[in-house]
């Protein structure tokens, strides 16, 4: 099954901080792909602008370079290499003075989608937005995207909102949460609403509960700064592990529409309970074979970051009401894996007497690594003397299922950059989303402060502190395993 590709309109990308880590190892090389997989042509360019004083020929030498790092297989392609970096362009700019602007705005061209990508610290989002704006650089064809994260609370979300609300229409602002952009997240919604199956059981009469899991095995390394003023709750909870528990939980939207999807998944983050102090836990990774501890890690030895957390949360409408989502996220952990699982109850009533056993249901959804869905079924063990039951997996690994072109699902990014060109919305946050997501998470931060909480520590290469195991024990409930 070969996937159809449909050419985007001409375009100018303008990429502020195209010198940085995010352009050069997912934005370039994902435009890269979609330029070998034709679609867009030699008629868009790319406008790299950051603070090094590159020439565009020395820039083009280290875009090659890192899409032969980052997109291997295709950076062979010689031709295609050389196609793609004659619409590569840049240009030396300063955010925060007047230098550059007239370059780069002498290289735009007229009467075509013009999208800004802020791949820059969101401290400068004002001051590019502000130069964009004063050098009349944007059309009504504009788009900019900016990437998390998006505020550090509340209040500073609802500053950087406003900052690009003085300048921009929200239908013009992109917020990538690239966990979007994964194909089996995008499947989430294919399953549950493009099939009768499932939609009939997803509530509380038939979901016992969900486990949302995004476990890693790196540590924080290269970004102890920013970690330690983040943690686990505002760098995965708040954005990726919230879009997942919203799209699960979400009623079905009219139609596949921007607007449509953001209002659903808006009214299940104001449908969140806040969630009890004893409904939590943190942890921090001690020392092992994979390196420091947290706390060595961040040179604080008393640090109260948490690398981990795990919670129940609540969500108070019809559909959801007694059914709890327990989420978890933390670094250092034994595989990286990031599932969710949706645990069906037992059947009301068993024919097979107590000796069968209790079985019940479970949908898997991975997202990775090997993107695909299991539905765990009961059936007879095989075999003479009497009825025992067994759960086995039907399982559709997708790779499998859509055949050898799919075994290498476009980057999260391809599909992202791609939507903010083609203007389609439905995969990015809107303001109000990610603002309700703060409201939501605040005061759950502000009470370990008040509590003066200290995470527990958990053995790297574990599964996490051992009161996450009593935090779904106490509910007579165990979390999946954490398989690669
Ligand atoms: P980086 O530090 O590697 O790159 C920053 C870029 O900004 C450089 O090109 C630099 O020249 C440019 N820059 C800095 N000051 C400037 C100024 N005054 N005027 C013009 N350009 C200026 O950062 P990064 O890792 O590429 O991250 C960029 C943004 O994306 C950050 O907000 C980060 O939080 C976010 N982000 C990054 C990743 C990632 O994987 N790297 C993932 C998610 C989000």
């Amino acid at each position: 099954m070969v996937s159809r590709v449909i050419p985007v309109d001409p375009f100018d990308l303008i990429i502020f901080g195209g010198t940085g880590d995010l352009a050069q190892r997912k934005i370039l090389p994902a435009l890269f792909r979609r330029f070998c997989a034709g679609q867009w042509h030699e008629d868009a360019q790319i406008i790299a602008a950051a603070r090094a004083n590159h020439t565009a020929e020395e820039f083009r030498e280290m875009v090659a370079e890192s899409l032969r790092q980052h997109a291997p297989r295709r950076a062979q392609d010689s031709r295609a290499l050389t196609r793609f970096l004659l619409r590569v362009d840049y240009v030396p700019l300063d955010a925060m003075t007047a230098e550059g602007w007239d370059v780069l705005s002498e290289k735009l061209s007229p009467n075509r989608v013009r999208a800004f990508y802020f791949s820059v610290g969101p401290s400068l989002f004002g001051p590019l937005a502000e130069r964009v704006r004063a050098h009349d650089l944007a059309t009504d064809d504009t788009r900019v995207v900016v990437e998390k994260p998006f505020g550090h609370d509340l209040d500073s979300a609802r500053a950087l909102n406003a900052t690009l609300a003085a300048h921009f229409d929200e239908s013009q602002i992109y917020r990538i949460d690239h966990y979007l952009g994964k194909e089996t997240v995008q499947n989430l919604m294919a399953v549950r609403f493009g099939n009768m199956l499932f939609e009939p059981l997803w509530n509380s009469q038939y979901v016992d509960h969900i486990q949302i899991t995004v476990a890693e095995t790196v540590g924080i390394s290269g970004r102890e700064e920013y970690y330690e003023r983040a943690g686990a709750m505002r760098d995965m909870v708040q954005n990726h592990l919230m879009q997942l528990l919203c799209l699960i939980a979400m009623e079905p939207p009219a139609k596949f529409d921007p607007d449509a999807v953001r209002d659903e998944k808006l009214k299940v983050i104001r449908a969140l309970d806040p969630v009890e102090p004893h409904h939590i836990v943190r942890g921090q990774f001690a020392a092992g074979p994979e390196g420091a501890g947290y706390r060595d890690c961040v040179g604080n030895p008393r640090s109260t970051t948490e690398s981990y957390v795990a919670l129940k949360a609540h969500i108070s409408n019809w559909r959801w009401a007694g059914t709890p989502f327990y989420l978890r996220t933390g670094k250092r952990l034994v595989a990286r894996s990031s599932v969710i699982n949706v645990m069906f109850k037992d059947a009301p009533h068993s024919i097979f007497g107590e000796e069968a056993g209790r079985h019940a249901n479970a949908l898997s959804i991975r997202l990775q690594p090997n993107e695909g869905i299991t539905l765990k079924v009961t059936i007879k063990e095989p075999g003479p003397g009497g009825m025992r039951l067994v759960d086995v997996p039907l399982d559709m690994s997708f790779a499998e299922a859509l055949g050898p072109e799919n075994q290498d699902p476009p980057d999260a990014y391809e599909r992202l950059v791609m939507d903010v060109i083609r203007g389609n919305q439905t995969l990015f946050m809107r303001g109000d989303e990610v603002e309700a997501a703060w409201a939501w998470t605040d005061p759950i931060i502000a009470g370990w402060l008040a509590r003066g909480d200290v995470p527990k520590p958990y053995d790297s290469g574990s599964t996490g502190p051992g009161d996450a195991e009593l935090l779904m024990k106490r509910d007579g409930r165990r979390w999946q395993g954490i398989k690669p």
